[in-house]
């Protein structure tokens, strides 16, 4: 039988039209999707909208693909949560939750695997085995609120994958997930980042959606940034800085920049100097990220007082910029580790006999 079609992944008009084809009203279309992405039900027989019968023709047609917990993780510092979802093919995706003042804020990743290769990323070491859908994007959100039976208000794009490599299936979570007939939430609440696809950023520039972008700099200068992102081989700083204004001034959101700091890589004096000269006068904020230390890399964070004059130095030269505070310290709360030791154990039991 041919693949049924991922329904959670279709716009509203594109169920209407497959609503009409399989011979019930248009109207039907708008009570699936309000029971598909408000209600996030994960099975037909839960869309009691609409008759018994058509439910069948629907669980003939097309699937519903939800993530199941395969682990959960909550931190006894700052009760982060970390979840391992497994998708509908035994694929592994992680997610984080976490709590801030203003709400809880959502970590979900757009592809099982990485192909950018930056040495500090543990998402990255085994490449990429496939793009995530819209669907299986927002199953982790469903998925996440479902389990802690709260409402997430704040969503970030920066889990496992790189967004911009998946473009149009990113595109297509973020239109599903700000419909007001399904979650509706707020596009201002949502952050993506990308590593700098440069041609894609001008693309999601020319959307103007309105969300934040985030852009993984994590160097001043192109050598440094080589040293650890290959796609800084691919585009220089400058075209990506240059992308960057381009979206600043088209959309009038500033650029929110992260900066990874590597013990002896990209934290002297000279790297905060020459970074605050690079990015003077542009609408941005730079916020730098002690670097997680992943067992696999030699990579190692820099020192507290290393970073605190980073910033002092950023400050004086007129830069806004923050310490990303550590959140989820116990539970390795950074994408990629717990899908590899998972993945690494069912292997293992698998090779048993
Ligand atoms: N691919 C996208 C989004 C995923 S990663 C991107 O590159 O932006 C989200 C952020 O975590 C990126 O800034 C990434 O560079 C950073 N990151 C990855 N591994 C890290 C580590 N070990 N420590 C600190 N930050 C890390």
């Amino acid at each position: 039988m041919a693949d049924k079609r991922d329904i959670r992944s279709m716009t509203p008009e594109e169920l209407t039209e497959a609503v009409t084809a399989l011979g019930e009203k248009a109207y039907r279309a708008g009570q699936i999707f309000q029971r598909l992405h408000r209600d996030c039900v994960t099975s037909f027989d839960d869309i009691t909208t609409i008759s018994k019968a058509f439910r069948g023709i629907l669980s003939n047609n097309f699937e519903i693909f939800a993530a199941s917990i395969a682990k959960k993780l909550v931190s006894e510092y700052d009760s982060t949560v970390k979840y391992l979802f497994r998708l509908h093919d035994g694929a592994y995706v992680e997610s984080v939750v976490m709590r801030y003042k203003y709400g809880l804020t959502v970590c979900v990743s757009t592809q099982v695997g990485c192909n950018m290769g930056c040495r500090f990323c543990a998402s990255t070491l085994d490449g990429k085995q496939r793009d995530l859908t819209a669907s299986e994007i927002l199953a982790q959100l469903y998925a996440a609120q479902r389990d802690l039976g709260e409402s997430i208000s704040h969503i970030v794009l920066m889990g496992m994958g790189e967004p911009l490599d998946n473009y149009d299936n990113v595109l297509r979570f973020l239109r599903l997930v700000t419909d007001e007939r399904g979650q509706n939430k707020s596009m201002r609440n949502i952050s993506l980042s990308t590593c700098g696809i440069v041609p894609k950023m001008y693309a999601l520039a020319d959307e103007n959606l309105g969300l934040t972008l985030s852009v993984s700099l994590h160097a001043p200068n192109d050598e440094i940034r080589q040293r650890t992102m290959p796609v800084a081989k691919r585009w220089s700083i400058e075209a990506l800085l240059k992308a960057c204004r381009d979206y600043t001034q088209k959309t009038g959101r500033r650029i929110s920049f992260e900066y990874a700091m590597v013990d002896g890589v990209n934290d002297s004096d000279a790297c905060a100097y020459e970074l605050a000269d690079r990015l003077a006068g542009m609408l941005c904020h730079v916020n730098l990220i002690p670097v997680n230390e992943v067992a696999e890399t030699r990579l190692r964070r820099s020192k507290r007082e290393r970073i605190d004059r980073f910033r002092r130095i950023l400050e004086q030269k007129h830069i806004n910029v923050t310490v990303r505070r550590h959140l989820g310290a116990d539970i390795n709360a950074s994408c990629g580790q717990l899908r590899r030791q998972t993945q690494k154990q069912d292997q293992e039991t698998a090779a048993t006999p």
